[in-house]
C-alpha cells in the first residue's frame, strides 16, 4: 500500500469546509468524514473547528442551546464537533484545535497590553486576521495521533453560515491564508443545500448558486461542492451547478439522506471525493482503494441489528439529544459491539418525582412506564438542582430492582446520595450543590481551581484513577489495569468523611485518585451491574473501541456480561 504521507512531506495541506444556505447541514459530520477518507488514503489528518462566537470556549454555554460541552484531555471545553473529529479520526485534539473569536481577540489584546504593537493602531486587518492565520498554522502542526512530527493534512471547519457577521474576520483571514499557503495546498469544500420542491419534485440549485456567489464575493472560491439533498443529484442539476458555480462536475458530490452518519464517509468514497480532493491538493492519486474496510463492515452490522437493548436516559435536557451527544455515541458503540439495536427511552428526571405525580399524574406515569420498560438505566452528568430528586429516584429503582445502572458524574453523586438516604437512613443526605445546609453532606465542593470564576475553573480534563479492588467489575472491564485515565468536568465530589460509613454499608469505592481522597468509581458488589463514575467515560469511546463501562452496561442490560 502506498502511504501518501511518506511520499509527500514538509508541506502542510489544508482542507477548509464552509457551509451555505442554512445551518444544520451536518458540516461537522461532513468534515469529519472527509478527514476519515483522507486518513484511509494513508495521510495523517488533524482538524480545527472555528466557532465565531465571542465566548472564549463552550464551557459556559448551555447544552440546551448549543449541545453538549465536549471535554478534551487537556481540559479544553469545546464544541461537540471536536468529539466527532476525535471519534472519526481516532485522535486526541487540544483546546487550541477549537478557535473562537474570544480566544483570538484575547490573544491580540494581551499582545497589545504587553506593548507588542507599540505605536501602531491595532486593527481587524491585519492584526486579527494575522492572529487567526498564525493560530491555524501553529495548531495544524501539533501531532494528534500519537505519532511524531506534524500531520499531513489539516481539515478546518468554519462554524456558522457564509454571510454571518461574526465570521467575517475569519473569512477574510482564510482568504488571505489560501493565498499564503498557495494553490495546490488549499482545498475549499462548500457544503450547501439543494432543496426539492414537492410540487414539481425538482432539485433547486438557486440557493447554492447564491451562497457560492456570496463566498466568491468574500474572496473564497470553492473547489468542491458537497450538496445536501434528499436523493442523488440529477446529471442536469450537476451541470447547472458546475456552470454557475465554476466547479467541475466531478468535484460536485451529493450528500443524500443516509440511515446513519457512519454512511457519510462511504457516500463520499463511492463518489470518489478523495480523488477530487487529492487532485486539488496536488497529491498523487493512490492506486488502491482507500482502506475503509473495518468502517464499512461496522456500518453494515449497525444497519442489520434488530434485537433491541433499551436504555433509559434519565436526564434534564431530554428534549434535545445533542445535549448528551457523546453519551449517545458511547451507548451506540457498545450496543454495536454487543450486536444489539440501541433504543433510548428518554425520561425527564423531574417527571419521576412525587410533585409531578400530584400535579400531573399522566406525565409521571409515562415517565415511570418508560423507566420500567428499560433494560438498563443511565444517569448522565448535569448541573443545577432541577431533576436531581428524580435522578435519585432512578438510582433507587435500579439498585432495588437489580437493573443495570451507569451513573456518570452527577449520576454517580445522586447514586451516593440515594445510598446514604436509603441504606444509612440519613434522610436529609444531599450534595452541598443542592442543599448547602444539609446535616449530612455526602457530596461536597472540592474544587481544583478558582472558587469565584465560572469559566474553565472546574476539575477539568484527564485525571488518573487507581483501582482499589480486583473483584471490581470496572477493573475487569478496563482489562485489569492498575490505573486508567479518563476526563473529568465537575466541582463537587463524594465527601471523604462519609466514605468509611458508606463502605461499611457495602458501597464499594473501587477507584480513587492517587492520594486516595477523591472517590472516582463506586460499585455495589451484590448488584448485577451498578457502577457510578466521577469522570466522563463517554468522551473517549470510539466506534471500534467502545468505552469499557458503557460496554459493561449494555452487556449487562442484554444478558451478556458473563460472556465478556
Ligand atoms: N454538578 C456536579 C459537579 O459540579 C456534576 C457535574 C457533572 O455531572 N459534570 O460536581
Amino acid at each position: 500500500v502506498l502511504l501518501l504521507g511518506e511520499v509527500i512531506k514538509a508541506v502542510m495541506k489544508y482542507v477548509l469546509v464552509t457551509g451555505g444556505v442554512v445551518s444544520g447541514l451536518g458540516k461537522g459530520v461532513t468534515a469529519s468524514s472527509i478527514g476519515l477518507l483522507l486518513q484511509a488514503c494513508g495521510l495523517r489528518v488533524t482538524s480545527i473547528k472555528i466557532d465565531p462566537y465571542l465566548n472564549k470556549d463552550a464551557g459556559t454555554m448551555s447544552p440546551f442551546e448549543h449541545g453538549e460541552v465536549f471535554v478534551l484531555d487537556d481540559g479544553g471545553e469545546v464544541d461537540l464537533d471536536l468529539g466527532n473529529y476525535e471519534r472519526f479520526l481516532d485522535v486526541k485534539l487540544t483546546r487550541d484545535n477549537n478557535i473562537t473569536t474570544g480566544k483570538i481577540y484575547e490573544s491580540v489584546i494581551n499582545k497589545e497590553r504587553k506593548g507588542d504593537y507599540l505605536g501602531k493602531t491595532v486593527q481587524v486587518v491585519p492584526h486579527i486576521t494575522d492572529a487567526i492565520q498564525d493560530w491555524i498554522e501553529r495548531v495544524a502542526a501539533i501531532p494528534v495521533d500519537g505519532k511524531e512530527g506534524p500531520p499531513d493534512v489539516c481539515v478546518i471547519e468554519l462554524g456558522g453560515t457564509i454571510g454571518d457577521i461574526e465570521s467575517m474576520p475569519f473569512i477574510e483571514a482564510l482568504g488571505q491564508f489560501s493565498y499564503r499557503v498557495g494553490a495546490g495546498n488549499f482545498c475549499l469544500i462548500h457544503v450547501s443545500l439543494v432543496p426539492v420542491l414537492n410540487v414539481v419534485g425538482e432539485q433547486k440549485t438557486k440557493p447554492t448558486q447564491h451562497s457560492v456567489r456570496g463566498l466568491r464575493s468574500l474572496g473564497l472560491t470553492p473547489n468542491i461542492l458537497a450538496c445536501r439533498s434528499t436523493k442523488e443529484l440529477d446529471a442536469n442539476v450537476k451541470g447547472k451547478l458546475s456552470r454557475f458555480c465554476h466547479v467541475p462536475e466531478q468535484n460536485i458530490v451529493t450528500l443524500f439522506d443516509v440511515p446513519y452518519i457512519w454512511h457519510v464517509p462511504l457516500l463520499l468514497l463511492d463518489q470518489k471525493a478523495h480523488e477530487a480532493i487529492l487532485k486539488v491538493l496536488d497529491l498523487p492519486c493512490i492506486t488502491s482503494k482507500p482502506m475503509l474496510g473495518e468502517w464499512t463492515a461496522r456500518a453494515k452490522v449497525c444497519d442489520m441489528l434488530n434485537e433491541p437493548v433499551r436504555v433509559a436516559m434519565v436526564g434534564k435536557y431530554t428534549g434535545l439529544s445533542d445535549s448528551y451527544h457523546s453519551v449517545l455515541k458511547a451507548l451506540l458503540h457498545a450496543s454495536v459491539a454487543c450486536r444489539r439495536k440501541l433504543v433510548i427511552n428518554w425520561v425527564s428526571a423531574s417527571d419521576l418525582e412525587d410533585a409531578t405525580a400530584i400535579e400531573n399524574p399522566d406525565v409521571n406515569k409515562a415517565a415511570w412506564d418508560s423507566l420500567k420498560s428499560a433494560d438498563g438505566v443511565l444517569v448522565p452528568g448535569g448541573f443545577g438542582d432541577r431533576g436531581v430528586e428524580g435522578k435519585i429516584i432512578a438510582a433507587k429503582y435500579a439498585r432495588e430492582n437489580n437493573i443495570p445502572y451507569l451513573g456518570i458524574c452527577l449520576g454517580m453523586q445522586t447514586a451516593v446520595i440515594e445510598y446514604a438516604r436509603s441504606i444509612l437512613g440519613l434522610e436529609d443526605a444531599n450534595s452541598t450543590e443542592f442543599d448547602p445546609n444539609t446535616k449530612n453532606p455526602c457530596v461536597i465542593f472540592m474544587p481544583e481551581g478558582s472558587k469565584t470564576h465560572m469559566g474553565g475553573t472546574m476539575r477539568l480534563g484527564s485525571r488518573r484513577t487507581y483501582f482499589h479492588a480486583t473483584d471490581s467489575k470496572a477493573f475487569q472491564l478496563y482489562g485489569n489495569q492498575r490505573f486508567i485515565d479518563e476526563r473529568h468536568r465537575h466541582r463537587y465530589e463524594v465527601n471523604p468523611d462519609m466514605v468509611s460509613k458508606l463502605e461499611k454499608a457495602c458501597l464499594s469505592f473501587t477507584g480513587k485518585d492517587e492520594s486516595g481522597t477523591r472517590m472516582q468509581i463506586i460499585e455495589i458488589g451484590s448488584h448485577p451491574y451498578f457502577v457510578g463514575v466521577q469522570f466522563h467515560p463517554e468522551f473517549k469511546s470510539r466506534p471500534g473501541k467502545p468505552s469499557a463501562l458503557f460496554l459493561g452496561l449494555i452487556a449487562a442490560a442484554s444478558g451478556q456480561l458473563d460472556v465478556l
